[in-house]
């Protein structure tokens, strides 16, 4: 179009527009700047929760102290949001970037809500196609979360596709395929971001599969490298040295059954040591005995691998079970952290592991530091302070021997994927537990292997065992006389000893994170948002927040001055769910509450 303005006009018009322009875009730009540096100072202020874990040590700690322990008791509801139907629980922990909250729900959709209001900015659904992939889902329809990175929302995809959405409008800009559901792989974990690139590990341990975790270009979505947990068939070239080494402790022909190792949760990313530390599922199937492994290792099945972000590249490993029989996925989360122990400074990697110790090592070389007992176990007899490897008790192994055996703890494991947080003000870590699971182990009379199936090796609910199953002595803190449920168990990794515990609870199912408003929050399964001093545990808040079940862990974030503390909860299924039940379903949540918020909670 041509113009007939004067020209001076024109000249004066478009420099004015060009200049307003580049205001915008700089801006903008400098808003949508989440990049490396932004990641490694997250969680400083506590105003936005940028990460999976908050913190680049995933600590879950937030310097935040608006709501303190005198005034936590006047929190009341701000908003609520229906995340979708549910169909599984919430698992997920939301990010809040730019006064927006961003979430993922069951069958992988993701939302983005206004965090002052609740009101939807966006929403997207991958379209999974459910009556295909429901079949290759082992443990629940959830995801963990997701990741923000450089103007996009990377998002897992239970059917194994990494999508990045435009955090503004929510649509693609980029999809990868990471695996295939036909495979047995599906995709649960919250994806982490290390140097431009993303990282994610693939689920389906219970599956013939053979785990692994891959990483993409965050920018472009392009494969860079893929590691696998265990090693292939040994009669085709090794993908690297580290899988030659493991395939010297595998026995028979493993790679048949896949070998297992899925990745499901645990991963952090220390960006100054410049390693990505990632925890391992169990071998497949259950008992070493159907691997044919009967005494080897089975590496680099329960175990935390230390790799390069550039190309994958191991640099170690430590296992917590060699030569697993009891599903002790070494998958919870990690807390890294820096702390003095026997007056010397570590940079230190810590969980709260399945298999009931709660391990403390250097995060820069893997040595081993300390492990104790957080839970009942009888499974092993201690950790050997030199070597770091489990005294196994013999008597453990129900598959050695075919015989019924009682372990502790169960499969589901002492600590599961339930966050447990860090407060380096009190020194204290929050681990949702369950402290006296158990489970009796059988191998299933007449194993075969099933194509596609999962394949335990053991009966389930424990069916065909003894009457009389051996149990083995346990170690560790006993329960409250009477207490069957979980625990919220505060732990000292120096002393490696409790500090204290308060009932409610569980390994799986809601979660923790602490404040410096001297806090621990924890949300739990029966649907209650606790509030705790973080220094003695006592007992602050309760709220039932009527989502009744399928919780996930508490986050918090200030907009407008006002901190809030916000959760998602509820599956969508009618509670008790069977034998006709009439209780109308409960329709999965995001709640936020603030101090004296007023809104009614879900009925
Ligand atoms: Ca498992």
């Amino acid at each position: 179009m041509k113009t007939k303005r004067p020209r001076q006009i024109t000249v004066l018009f478009s420099s004015s527009i060009a200049l307003l322009l580049a205001t915008w875009v700089a801006v903008g730009q400098q808003t949508r700047r989440i990049d490396d540096a932004a990641l490694k100072n997250t969680g400083k202020t506590g105003e936005e929760w940028l990460a999976y874990g908050l913190t680049p040590g995933e600590t879950r700690y937030s310097p935040l102290k608006q709501i303190d322990r005198n005034n936590v008791s006047r929190l009341g509801l701000a908003w609520s949001y229906e995340v979708g139907p549910g169909g599984g629980p919430q698992e997920a922990t939301p990010l809040v970037w730019n006064g927006t909250i961003y979430g993922i729900t069951n069958w992988s959709v993701v939302f983005a809500v206004d965090a002052r209001t609740g009101k939807e900015r966006w929403r997207w659904d991958p379209e999974v196609n459910q009556s295909a992939v429901r079949s290759k889902i082992c443990c629940g329809v959830v995801n963990r979360g997701l990741a923000i990175y450089q103007g996009k929302i990377i998002a897992p995809v239970i059917d194994g596709r990494l999508e990045a959405l435009d955090v503004e409008t929510g649509k693609v800009i980029w999809e990868a395929r990471v695996a295939y559901h036909q495979d047995n792989y599906t995709i649960t974990m919250a994806p982490r971001i290390a140097k431009g690139k993303v990282i994610i590990g693939v689920a389906g341990g219970e599956f013939p599969t053979r785990g692994y975790f891959a990483a993409y270009d965050a920018n472009t979505g392009r494969f860079a490298w893929r590691f696998y947990a265990v090693p292939g068939d040994p009669s085709k070239p090794f993908e690297n040295a580290a899988m030659k080494k493991a395939a010297a402790t595998w026995d028979g022909d493993w790679w048949k059954f896949g070998g297992g190792g899925s990745i499901w949760d645990g991963m952090a990313y220390d960006p100054d040591a410049d390693l990505i530390y990632v925890g391992t599922g169990n071998g497949g199937p259950w008992p070493e005995q159907l691997r044919k492994s009967k005494g080897k290792d089975n590496l680099y099945v329960c175990s935390i691998l230390a790799v390069k972000p550039d190309t994958g590249e191991l640099k170690w490993y430590y296992q917590n079970t060699p030569g697993d029989s009891w599903d002790y996925d070494s998958v919870q989360g990690f807390v890294l952290t820096d702390i003095t122990i026997n007056g010397r400074h570590r940079k230190v990697i810590m969980q709260a592991n399945k298999n009931g110790f709660y391990y403390v090592l250097d995060r820069i070389t893997g040595a081993f530091i300390s492990a104790q007992p957080f839970a009942q176990v009888n499974w092993a007899k201690g950790i050997d302070p030199e070597t770091g490897r489990p005294i196994v008790n013999p008597d453990a192994h129900y598959d050695h021997n075919n015989e019924s055996v009682t372990i502790f703890p169960s499969n589901g494991g002492a600590h599961n994927w339930s966050p447990m947080s860090y407060n380096p003000v009190t020194g204290l870590v929050y681990i949702p537990t369950s402290p006296n699971s158990s489970r009796t182990f059988l191998v299933e009379p007449n194993f075969t292997f099933q194509e596609g199936r999962m394949n335990t090796g053991v009966p389930r609910g424990g069916r065909g065992a003894s009457a009389n199953p051996q149990v083995p002595p346990s170690i560790g803190p006993a329960a409250f006389e009477g207490q069957r449920g979980g625990m919220l168990v505060a732990w000292d990794p120096v002393t490696q000893k409790e500090r204290w515990r308060t009932p409610g609870g569980a390994g799986a199912g809601g979660g923790t994170m602490s404040t410096a408003g001297n806090l621990v929050l924890q949300v739990i399964n029966d649907g209650r948002l606790l509030a705790y001093t973080a220094d003695k545990g006592e007992k602050l808040l309760e709220i039932q927040t009527g989502l009744r079940g399928g919780m996930g862990p508490p986050i918090t974030y200030m907009l407008d001055g006002k901190q809030y503390i916000a959760l998602m909860g509820g599956t969508g299924q009618a509670a008790g769910g069977r034998g006709g039940d009439s209780t109308p379903a409960v329709r999965p949540k995001l709640l936020a509450f603030v101090l004296d918020g007023r809104e009614r909670l879900p009925q």
